[in-house]
């Protein structure tokens, strides 16, 4: 006789496995629980690396001072502590790379297509996901990645790609980590738009510098500080101008790009600097009534409004939801189009 499986009760939002403070959402929650059975419209992932959010991995790396092993430690401290990998310092989580072993009966199969055995991204926040290590097989500290042995589970209103089979994983893993940021670019570039993407020779940088190039007559700026950055911008056909300067510094990014656009400055700012204090270098290279988009999870939102108002900078400030309808497929689709991405993303992450 087959034993029979016991499942807990169906919660879309995840608030059983909550457990300080009771009552909140699994992203506010200090505290997850992982423990197993799933429930019934939950999936459970056998994990196999995570994608550590850039912000997040930049921070850790610096609290050990680069040693892996003492980063390992941390990582696993972390999320023993908190059931999830979910960085007190930065808030933000990744995403992860895994198969799936168990799908609970009420899971929304419907909506969301899914059989035990395909391998999947995980495209909702590590800081909401219930996540157990039971080891950490090894850590990739240039590509923000850590592979490991453990399990996950998807709670049903939780999204996730299937991998495409036409590029390696690790290269969809590391396109799908920063969708939402071409995703939004999409929305918020208009033709003829001067658009400057500070820390643009990152992979989120790159991505949104094509995506906003496809808009006819669009200008493309990119900021961005180290020779090895600067080397993946030069000579790509939709970058414009490559502007070196440290983020940081406010005044020097305003008269480089002040420079660049002949006094114009830029009608949309996208940030995707994986470090903070970055927020007034795009402030300041934005025209008035102009667009600056914070996708950067290092972003203070109070040094970006406080500091708006106090240059008297009327911009529209944005907050970079990861999320929009479609991001995914428009993200690897860009991979597909373009021979440099593809170039680039595969030379770094495969
Ligand atoms: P990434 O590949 O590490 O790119 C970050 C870029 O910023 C790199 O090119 C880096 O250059 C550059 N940079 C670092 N310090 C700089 C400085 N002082 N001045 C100018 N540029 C500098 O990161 P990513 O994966 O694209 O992620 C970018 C940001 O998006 C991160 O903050 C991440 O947390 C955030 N994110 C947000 C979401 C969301 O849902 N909103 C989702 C995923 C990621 P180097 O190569 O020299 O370091």
């Amino acid at each position: 006789m087959t034993e029979k499986q016991t499942f807990r009760p169906a919660d879309p939002l995840g608030i059983q496995r909550v457990l300080e403070p009771k009552g909140v959402l699994p992203q506010q929650a200090e505290k997850l629980d992982p423990a197993l059975p799933i429930a019934e419209d939950e999936l459970l992932i056998e994990v196999e690396s995570l994608n550590i959010d850039s912000a997040s991995f930049h921070q850790i790396s610096k609290a050990c001072d680069g040693d892996v092993a003492k980063m390992e430690a941390h990582i696993l401290a972390l999320v023993g502590r908190r059931g999830k990998h979910h960085n007190p310092v930065t808030g933000s989580g990744g995403m992860l790379l895994g198969r799936v072993t168990q799908i609970g009966p009420n899971f929304p199969v419907g909506t969301k297509p899914v059989q035990v055995g395909d391998r999947i991204a995980t495209l909702v926040s590590l800081s909401l996901t219930p996540l157990h290590i039971r080891k950490i097989r090894s850590i990739h500290p240039k590509i923000d990645r850590v592979d490991i042995d453990g399990y996950a589970v998807l709670f049903a209103s939780g999204i996730f790609a299937r991998l495409p089979a036409d590029m390696p994983e690790t290269v969809a893993l590391a396109v799908l980590d920063v969708a939402g940021a071409p995703a939004q670019t999409r929305k918020l570039v208009q033709p003829g738009n001067t658009v400057a993407v500070v820390g643009g020779g990152g992979k989120s940088g790159l991505l949104c510098l094509y995506e906003a190039k496809r808009k006819t007559g669009v200008k493309t700026v990119a900021i961005d500080y180290s020779q090895a950055a600067l080397d993946r911008l030069s000579d790509l056909p939709f970058v414009d101008e490559i502007i070196q300067a440290d983020a940081r510094n406010g005044v020097e990014v305003m008269e480089k790009v002040w420079a660049a656009t002949k006094g114009q400055m830029a009608d949309v700012v996208i940030n995707v600097a994986n470090i903070p204090e970055t927020e007034m270098s795009c402030i300041l290279s934005c025209k008035q009534k102009g667009i600056v988009y914070f996708f950067s999870m290092a972003t203070s939102f109070t040094r970006a409004a406080l500091g708006a108002e106090g240059i008297g900078s009327d911009v529209d400030l944005r907050i970079g939801n990861g999320y929009t309808e479609g991001h995914a497929d428009l993200a690897l689709e860009l991979l597909r189009e373009s021979p440099e991405l593809r170039r680039i993303f595969t030379e770094q992450y495969s």
